[in-house]
């Protein structure tokens, strides 16, 4: 067994443990990117987002909101991200998980949503949903 959150859930890896029950475990990622960072990861080994069957998707979300709400009322943060990486954008490790990251006014997350409405006409919204329908 070489998955590192694996032999976190295990016990034979340290880890600082916010969260367990059944089938969830949540820690502190060891970066803390931001104070407060959380990961959430299923027991059972998914490697991610492509893979997460309905079942342990519902444990893992299940999770999240309390964890959430801890955090909010333990650092007061000005809101929080969800964010999960899989494969390329910066997937590090192959078991899926969520990074709970509380954000503040002065941090050093850079996540830029750029608003790209203006340049998107009626058919191209109607193009994308269409690629995406035939593809559920
Ligand atoms: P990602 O880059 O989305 O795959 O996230 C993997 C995360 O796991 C990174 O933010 C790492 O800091 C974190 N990480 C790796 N090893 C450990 C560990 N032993 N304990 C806690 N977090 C870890
Ligand atoms: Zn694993």
């Amino acid at each position: 067994m070489d998955c590192i959150f694996c032999q976190i859930i295990a016990g034979d890896i340290p880890s600082y443990k916010v969260y367990e029950d059944d089938h969830v475990y949540a820690f502190l990622d060891i970066s803390q990117v931001t104070e407060g960072h959380t990961l959430v990861v299923p027991k059972q080994h998914v490697k991610n987002l492509y893979d997460l069957d309905e079942k342990t998707a519902t444990h893992v979300f299940r999770a999240v909101p309390p964890i959430a709400n801890a955090l909010k009322r333990a650092f007061a943060p000005i809101g929080l991200n969800l964010i999960n990486n899989t494969e390329r954008p910066h997937q590090s490790v192959d078991h899926f998980h969520v990074h709970l990251l509380p954000r503040y006014e002065q941090d050093d997350l850079g996540i830029r949503f750029t608003n790209n409405q203006a340049s998107h006409e009626q058919e191209d919204y109607l193009a994308i949903l269409e690629k995406i329908k035939e593809n559920l």
